[in-house]
C-alpha cells in the first residue's frame, strides 16, 4: 500500500504521475527521479565535556540541467538518505515550477539540536561545512536554511568556506544575516508565497479570503510567517499546532501574538486566549476552510485525510501529504496546492540574495517583495493553465507538468553526454 511509503517513494509517485501525461520514455522518467549524486559524511565533534561524539550527515545532489544545485540544510533526529534524496528532488521541481535557475540539492545533519549547546552546534556546523566544502561552490552548490536552522548557521558556513577558500564568496550560500550578504525580506520569503499563494487559490475558486478560517500545523518560521500574513489578509486563524500539541479559538488568534508566545515559553500550548486545546490530529482534521501543513513529511497520511474537514490544503511544508492521502483527498474534491510552489517563496529571495551577492547591489525590501510575488502569481497561473491544458486531476499533477517539462527541455538543449 502507498501510504507506508517513506518521502523518497512518494516523491519519486508524483513525478511518475506528472510524467505520464507527457508520455516521457522510461529512461528519461528514471533520470528525473533518481538524484545524480549524495554525499554521505561521518562529523566526528567534540562536545562540551571533551567527549566526542559523530553525526550522520548528507547532501544529496538530484539534478543541475538548469543551473547549480541548490537547497537547504536541515536539522533534525529523523535526517537520513531517503529523506535528503526526497528533499533534493523536490527542490528541483520546486525551482523549475518556480522558475528560477536552479537544479536541487538537499542536506541535512542527524540530530536533535535542542539537545546541544550553541557552541557545540557552531562546531557540528563547521565540522560540516569542512565536509562537503569540495562539493559546494558558488556555481555549483548552494546551501539554504532549512527546519531548525537559519541566519547564525547560514554565517558560521559561509565563514567556514570563506576561510578554507581563503577568498570572500557570500553567494556560496543564502539566508545570511544582512551584515553577512543576506537578503532583505529573505527570512519571512517561505511564508510569504504560502499566503500568496493561497490568496491566488482563494480568487481561482471565487471565494472570499477575508474571514475564511485557517488552521495551521506547525509554527516554526513557514507557518507562523504564513499565519500572520494571513491575518493581514483578513483571514482568522482558529487553530494552531506544534510539536507539543495544539490550541483553538473559534474567534481567531493573533498570529503574532501566538508567535511571541511560543518564542516566550517554547510552545503553543498553554496559550491563554485558547477556548480549547487540540491534538496534532485533531487540528488537521478541524472543520476550517483553509489548511496549511507547515511541519514536516508525510504528515497528512489515507486515513487521516479520509476526516480532512478543510475545503483547501495548501502544502507549508516539504512533502507532507503522502501519495495516500492524494488518492484519498482528489476524489473528496479537496483542492491541494502543492508545496512546490507554496513554500518556493523560501528559494525564490535566496535566488535573489544570490544575485545580489554576485552583483554586489542590494536591492530595497520592497523590491524583493515586488518581484516575489511577481514569481508566484506567474507560476500559480501556469499551474492553472497546465492543469486545464492537460486535463490534470491535481494541481499538483499541473504544477509538476510545468516544473518536469522546464528540465527536460534544459536536458534535451544539452543532449545527454557522455
Ligand atoms: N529550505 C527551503 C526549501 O525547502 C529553501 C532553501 C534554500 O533557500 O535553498 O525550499
Amino acid at each position: 500500500m502507498t501510504d507506508e511509503a517513506g518521502p523518497f517513494e512518494n516523491f519519486q509517485t508524483q513525478v511518475r504521475t506528472a510524467a505520464e501525461t507527457l508520455d516521457l520514455d522510461e529512461g528519461v522518467v528514471d533520470y528525473l527521479t533518481t538524484p545524480q549524486r549524495v554525499e554521505e559524511v561521518n562529523l566526528t565533534v567534540e562536545l562540551d565535556d571533551g567527549t566526542l561524539e559523530t553525526f550522520e550527515a548528507y547532501r544529496s545532489q538530484f539534478n543541475d540541467d538548469r543551473g547549480p544545485y541548490k537547497g537547504g540544510i536541515r536539522y533534525h533526529p529523523r535526517v537520513s538518505r531517503d529523506e535528503v534524496r526526497a528533499l533534493s528532488g523536490w527542490m528541483t521541481y520546486k525551482c523549475g515550477a518556480i522558475d528560477i535557475p536552479y537544479g536541487g540539492a538537499k542536506g541535512g545533519i542527524s540530530l536533535d539540536p535542542g539537545a546541544y549547546s550553541e557552541a557545540e552546534i557552531e562546531r557540528i556546523t563547521r565540522a560540516y561545512a569542512a565536509a562537503i566544502r569540495p562539493v559546494i561552490g558558488v556555481d555549483q552548490d548552494i546551501p539554504g536554511p532549512d527546519v531548525n536552522t537559519g541566519q547564525r548557521e547560514m554565517n558560521w558556513l559561509k565563514d567556514t568556506y570563506e576561510t578554507l577558500e581563503g577568498r570572500t564568496e557570500p553567494g556560496v550560500v543564502t539566508g545570511k544575516g544582512l551584515e553577512s550578504g543576506g537578503s532583505e525580506g529573505r527570512t519571512e520569503a517561505t511564508g510569504r508565497s504560502i499566503s500568496l499563494t493561497a490568496r491566488e487559490t482563494f480568487r481561482h475558486l471565487d471565494r472570499e479570503l477575508s474571514g475564511a478560517t485557517v488552521a495551521v500545523q506547525g509554527y516554526g518560521n513557514a507557518g507562523s510567517v504564513a499565519a500572520a500574513l494571513l491575518d493581514d489578509m483578513g483571514a482568522r486563524l482558529v487553530a494552531v499546532s506544534d510539536s507539543s500539541g495544539g490550541v483553538y479559538n473559534p474567534e481567531g488568534f493573533d498570529a503574532r501574538a501566538l508567535k511571541q508566545f511560543k518564542r516566550e515559553t517554547g510552545a503553543v500550548t498553554g496559550y491563554p486566549e485558547a477556548s480549547e486545546e487540540l491534538t496534532g490530529e485533531e487540528l488537521l482534521t478541524a472543520e476550517v476552510d483553509l489548511l496549511i501543513p507547515a511541519a514536516l513529511e508525510n504528515a497528512i497520511d489515507a486515513r487521516i485525510a479520509e476526516s480532512v474537514a478543510a475545503e483547501v490544503i495548501v502544502e507549508a511544508a516539504n512533502g507532507p501529504l503522502t501519495t495516500g492521502a492524494d488518492e484519498v483527498l482528489e476524489p473528496r474534491d479537496i483542492v491541494v496546492i502543492p508545496d512546490i510552489l507554496a513554500n518556493a517563496g523560501g528559494v525564490t529571495v535566496s535566488y535573489f540574495e544570490w544575485v545580489q551577492n554576485r552583483q554586489q547591489f542590494y536591492w530595497s525590501k520592497d523590491r524583493v517583495v515586488e518581484e516575489l510575488e511577481t514569481h508566484v502569481v506567474d507560476a500559480f497561473e501556469e499551474m492553472v493553465r497546465a492543469k486545464e491544458e492537460h486535463n490534470a486531476a491535481t494541481y499538483r499533477e499541473a504544477m509538476y507538468i510545468v516544473a518536469i517539462q522546464r528540465v527536460v527541455e534544459a536536458m534535451d538543449e544539452a543532449g545527454h553526454w557522455p
